[in-house]
């Protein structure tokens, strides 16, 4: 298949994902995404859960408030609270934020390096993945190469 092709496919496709839109109307591989979502809303709520279970020794009450991370105008103290964050929870936070939004805009599914998309069955085992098997695969390579 053509790149081109599957960008423009991918476009088409974005427009009609909108919140607005009925389950009469949306393929399965939509109702996929939608459980996804879900599957990745309640890990991001487990995972900030614990992050305040962790942090509640020492931070002052006011300052336990959990903030939005997908809103701009909180980056700042989304980053400081994230830094009270282990490193790998403060990372899977991250992906799933990143997923959310993805799938929120209807860019969810395509990998950030080639473009292609990345299979349903991929996404269901590894909902937080950026990149399609391939490229993964390479990634995972060069990262051993770096250690
Ligand atoms: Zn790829």
């Amino acid at each position: 298949m053509h790149k081109s092709e599957l960008m423009r496919g991918e476009k088409v496709k974005s427009k009609t994902k909108t919140k607005t839109k009925t389950e009469e109307n949306i393929s399965r591989e939509d109702k996929k995404i939608l459980n996804i979502k879900k599957k990745l809303e309640s890990q991001r709520v487990t995972l900030l859960a614990e992050a305040g279970e962790t942090i509640i020794g020492t931070l002052s009450p006011e300052k336990l408030t959990f903030p939005d991370l997908g809103d701009q105008a909180t980056a700042e103290s989304d980053r400081s609270f994230l830094l009270r964050l282990r490193g790998r929870e403060q990372k899977l936070l991250k992906k799933i934020e990143n997923a959310i939004e993805k799938i929120d805009s209807g860019t969810y599914g395509v990998c950030e390096t080639c473009g292609e998309k990345i299979s349903i069955k991929r996404l269901e085992a590894r909902p937080v993945t950026t990149l399609c098997i391939e490229c993964k695969t390479k990634q995972e390579e060069e990262e051993k190469l770096r250690e």
